[in-house]
């Protein structure tokens, strides 16, 4: 890992074994077992990491290795499962919280937030409603970043300084936005490691789901992880329908890509 480089982890519902045998297979596609993320968190105080925290992101060098922990969508289960594990090991966490869903199904209520924060964890802005941003009036727009934020910040008696975009649709109005709206760091859905010192808006995480491998999720914290950077930013430009006429196009280099990368000598 060079040292300005620092993964930024991404993770959404941690359930336990019971919950995640009991969830649907979409379900389970973004979430993990409570064992396998405690397994994860054990693994990087051996391998040397440090946790990190916002302030972190901004200095030029992390002072040897280092990771940070995001949670997307205010999750019931981060404050179950996830909150003792980080407490057991002394490390720090963003949780993303949609302002419009506090207490509403398996989200955290407006007390278990008031607890996170008073646990030294640090509440962000996951959006209003948990929806796309991109195709939002101004009028809209300002409610789901600006609004958001005030009212995080009256329910946590703490400040909201990070937004983490809903469904991960970056655009430059979304940027804009945030930026006006006070924060002063915006989290991407997009995948690879985050340059310390660069630019807090636009920070890559690194989204680790009940598919990552155990070998996967080590090379990404030790910064190995081009191949697959590589692969999600032509599937971004895909998704922007630059380079590729038809979606079939893009399937067909992915495969030819993937096929590439496995054959390469390590
Ligand atoms: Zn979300």
């Amino acid at each position: 890992m060079k040292k300005n480089k620092i993964a930024v982890l991404n993770y959404h519902e941690v359930q336990s074994s019971k919950q995640y045998i009991a969830a649907s297979p979409e379900e389970r596609s973004y979430a993990l077992r409570s064992d396998v993320f405690e397994n994860q968190m054990a693994a990087l105080t051996l391998m040397g990491f440090r946790c990190g925290t916002l302030s972190d992101l901004q200095k030029k060098d992390a002072g040897g290795r280092m990771f940070l922990l995001t949670f997307d969508d205010g999750c019931l289960s981060h404050y179950e499962h996830v909150r003792p594990i980080l407490e057991d090991r002394g490390f720090r966490g963003v949780f993303f919280v949609s302002a419009g869903l506090i207490g509403s199904g398996r989200c955290m209520t407006a007390s278990q937030l008031r607890g996170m924060v008073k646990a030294g964890f640090e509440i962000g802005s996951h959006g209003y409603d948990h929806v796309p941003l991109t195709t939002l009036s101004d009028q809209d727009l300002r409610r789901e970043i600006f609004d958001s934020r005030r009212k995080l910040e009256d329910v946590t008696g703490a400040p909201v300084r990070s937004f983490s975009i809903p469904r991960g649709f970056y655009h430059p109005r979304v940027r804009h936005c945030v930026v006006s709206s006070g924060y002063g760091f915006l989290f991407t859905s997009h995948f690879g490691l985050h340059e310390l010192g660069g630019d807090p808006y636009y920070i890559r995480r690194m989204a680790v789901k009940s598919t990552t491998s155990s070998p996967d999720f080590e090379s990404w914290v030790h910064g190995r992880a081009y191949a697959r950077q590589f692969m999600e930013e032509l599937k971004e430009l895909a998704r922007r329908g630059l380079g590729f006429k038809t979606y079939q196009d893009w399937a067909h280099l992915k495969a030819q890509l993937r096929m590439r990368f496995t054959a390469a000598p390590q």
